[in-house]
């Protein structure tokens, strides 16, 4: 079986409001549960070069201080997740950036009020995701492994 189509990759970010609420494991939950591949993680903090880079299309507004201070305020969790389409596939399973209207269903949806403390970060675009995961890990931080649920996770014409 030939799974080299299916290597899509995205950067997905638990923030330190779902770190301090104890949501860690519910959302890494969603993610499993859906049938994406984890192909790296780690726990960092964030500096302020590292957040100036990765929120640079936000640099300018003028939330972007307390952005800055809200995503030092604690770890994060960095993930790095593998699947068919699976930047837009994990963008969906966020929702929106205002949590309280973003889709019932959704994490946001389900796990946040706000448009700050929205308990995820996701990259937005396949061209933004490689950026994304090469700021955030090396190449050796990422794994290269058959996950054998892929068998019943993707039909034979998507692998
Ligand atoms: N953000 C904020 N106020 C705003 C818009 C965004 O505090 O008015 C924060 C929020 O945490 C958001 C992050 O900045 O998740 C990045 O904004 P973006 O527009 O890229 O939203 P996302 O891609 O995270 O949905
Ligand atoms: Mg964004």
């Amino acid at each position: 079986m030939n799974f080299d189509g299916i290597n899509e990759k995205t950067l997905v970010l638990v923030k330190p409001d779902a770190i301090q609420r104890g949501l860690i494991g519910e959302i890494i939950g969603r993610f499993e549960r859906k049938g994406l591949k984890m192909i790296g993680i780690k726990m960092m903090s964030l500096d302020d070069d590292l957040l100036k880079n990765h929120y640079s299309h936000l640099a300018d507004k003028p939330f972007f201080p307390s952005l800055s201070k809200f995503m030092k305020s604690s770890p994060v969790v960095a993930m790095c997740y593998e699947g068919l389409e699976v930047v837009n596939a994990v963008r969906l399973l966020c929702g929106i950036t205002k949590s309280r209207e973003a889709e019932a269903g959704s994490i946001r949806g389900d796990l946040a009020m706000s448009v700050s403390c929205n308990v995820v970060h996701a990259s937005d675009s396949v061209e933004n995701a490689k950026k994304e995961v090469e700021r955030f890990f090396k190449p050796e931080e990422l794994h290269d492994y058959r996950k054998s649920d892929y068998e019943h996770v993707y039909a034979e014409d998507e692998k």
